[in-house]
């Protein structure tokens, strides 16, 4: 790009910051200019919630660039404390506000980027503005969050949604040795993921001393005498708190976009095509703000993560500058780490598959995350959601200690690919002893499913069990069967069972199941070769337990 472009961006972090210094790459003449309205350019917001729980102690840390380094690294203007009043389209003029003097001045542009991110909602709840009640968004809102943790000496705190904030707030305050009482709405914790999922994280969250009130929602907030506060819920209680914080979710900031009579979504975000234009052609938008496509359902959805924002910003700079570069959609892919277990998904969900009418089969699988023989070995809980027919990867989910994520992203780069089980079950992956296995957990994901798919071990799903006539037989050895078990279930393990598979029924179903689901597929496997109609149940006991 030759011409000299007037470049000007509203909101300088993660989608603002990243289009900026993209845009330079493209071109050295033009001019570019960073408004944002608060103190810092830039600034890791990921890394808040482990600012407050002092994990991250030095603030600095948390401030990825600054002004000078745009400018001298980059030759981009960044003005702080400088909030954008109005955009007219007409003239292509910005009208800014400069914080500290008051004065509003005029910026000309030739291409206008919004970045404007998301605000954490207040609903309009009784007592919502009082004193102690917080939200996180910037860094002088973890400062606040901090000074008053040690003014108030808080020893309690009630945490008001259990989405990735709500927890990872819910890990730092208990870190500095604060009682927490965490609610919920809804009757899990991690929306993204599937309520069986998370039953491990509800126990870890409840071993860690965290008071967890599920399916409770708030109805408003109260001062006492001493100054402290009390947080009232439908269902009647009341739950003392000297600090509380907000996690409920963001609302796009869309008035700059609104007023200027930018499309806007049904969801609420700015309208934007795959060039992440909006409706007017000097102006983009990126981040929070705007609606994405759901890479596996189409849907226009709001999703506020860092990576798409990122993404997008690159491919704003990239169409400004005159490449086609597309934004191909957002997938949702997800993590977060709560008292040493970590929680990550990709794709729908099997909620959202149910919501839109998307036709999935589903398997459950509870794989060491390195071989068992080397010492340290961590089950991964996972779930995988695939289309029934040709085997594409719709979603995937996964708990545990260690190796959690790195499965995920596998799987998320496979879906992006519209990649099916079948890929999986063919993917090359590392091994060695202390990584992974041989057979790792991906790939075992892909091969038992594919083994639904070919119809080598057809599985039961436990919440579909009561629909029919089903002989449940458990494969387990006698001590794990007598330590519990489902009731009604024969008990032949696994060793016995070709001698004592005249026990057995030709002409019923039969249910198998063991602990995880990997000797119920041998056991499955053999009953189908002697002609029984035999069926795994997927992911075992272990699943059982969980959507009990
Ligand atoms: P923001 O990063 O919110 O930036 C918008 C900027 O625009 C703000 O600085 C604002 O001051 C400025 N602005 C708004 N309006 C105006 C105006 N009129 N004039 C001037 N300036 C304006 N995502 C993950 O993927 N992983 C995580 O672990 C993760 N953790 C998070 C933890 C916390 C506590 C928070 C708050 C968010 C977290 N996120 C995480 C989400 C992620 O930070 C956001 O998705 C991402 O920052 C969005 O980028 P953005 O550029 O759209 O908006």
């Amino acid at each position: 790009m030759n011409t000299k472009q007037r470049i000007l961006i509203i909101g300088g972090v993660a989608g603002g910051a990243s289009c900026a210094a993209r845009t330079r790459r493209q071109s050295e003449s033009a001019e570019i200019i960073i408004f944002d309205r608060g103190s810092f350019v830039s600034f890791a917001n990921c890394g808040l919630p482990y600012y407050v729980g002092d994990v991250i102690t030095d603030e600095k840390k948390l401030l990825v660039a600054n002004t000078e380094l745009f400018k001298h690294r980059f030759n981009i203007e960044v003005r702080l404390e400088h909030e954008v009043l109005e955009i007219d389209r007409d003239a292509r003029e910005i009208s800014v506000k400069d914080l500290n003097s008051g004065q509003v001045y005029r910026e000309r542009y030739d291409a206008l980027v919004l970045a404007p991110g998301a605000s954490p909602l207040r609903p309009p709840l009784p007592g919502i503005d009082l004193p102690g009640i917080f939200a996180l968004r910037t860094i002088p809102d973890s400062r606040r969050i901090r000074e008053w943790i040690v003014e108030r000496q808080v020893k309690q705190a009630v945490i008001v949604g259990g989405g990735f904030i709500g927890l990872e707030m819910a890990e730092n305050l208990v870190k500095r040795g604060i009682a927490v009482t965490l609610l919920e709405m809804l009757p899990q914790v991690m929306p993204p993921l599937d309520p069986e999922m998370v039953t491990p994280v509800h126990d870890r969250l409840t071993a860690h001393g965290v008071q967890l009130r599920l399916g409770d929602g708030v109805t408003g907030f109260e001062q006492t005498s001493e100054g402290t506060l009390v947080v009232s819920t439908k269902s009647g209680e009341k739950h003392p708190a000297d600090l509380v914080i907000l996690g409920i979710g963001v609302r796009p900031e869309t008035k700059l976009a609104k007023d200027a009579g930018l499309d806007i979504g049904d969801r609420g975000g700015i309208r934007v095509n795959e060039q992440m234009r909006t409706n007017d052609e000097h102006i983009w938008a990126v981040g929070d703000a705007v609606e994405v496509r759901d890479w596996v359902t189409g849907e226009w959805m709001l999703i506020p993560l860092a990576g798409p924002a990122n993404r997008q910003g690159r491919v704003a700079a990239d169409a400004i500058c005159g490449r086609d570069t597309r934004f191909r959609g957002v997938q949702g892919t997800t993590v977060c780490g709560v008292f040493g277990l970590i929680v990550a998904a990709t794709g729908a969900s099997e909620k959202t598959l149910k919501r839109v009418g998307m036709a999935y089969e589903k398997v459950y699988l509870h794989p060491g995350h390195h071989v068992g023989y080397y010492p340290g070995a961590k089950p991964i809980d996972m779930k995988l959601l695939f289309s029934p027919q040709e085997g594409r990867i719709l979603g995937a989910q996964a708990v545990g200690e260690e190796g959690v994520e790195k499965r995920m992203d596998v799987i998320a780069m496979a879906l992006q690919n519209r990649a099916t089980v079948f890929d999986l079950e063919e993917a090359e992956l590392c091994y060695a002893p202390q990584f992974g296995a041989a057979k790792d957990p991906v790939n075992l994901a892909g091969m038992v499913a594919v083994n639904v798919l070919r119809g080598d071990a057809p599985i039961i799903h436990w919440d579909k069990l009561a629909e029919d006539e089903t002989l449940l037989l458990d494969v387990r050895e006698i001590g794990e069967f007598e330590a519990g078990h489902v009731e009604g279930a024969l008990n032949i393990p696994l060793t016995q069972l070709r001698d004592r598979v005249h026990e057995l029924p030709k002409d019923q179903k039969i249910a198998v199941y063991c602990q995880v689901g990997q000797r119920a597929y041998y056991a499955t496997r053999a009953l189908r070769l002697q002609g029984f109609d035999a069926h795994n149940l997927t992911g075992g006991f272990k699943t059982y337990k969980a959507v009990q």
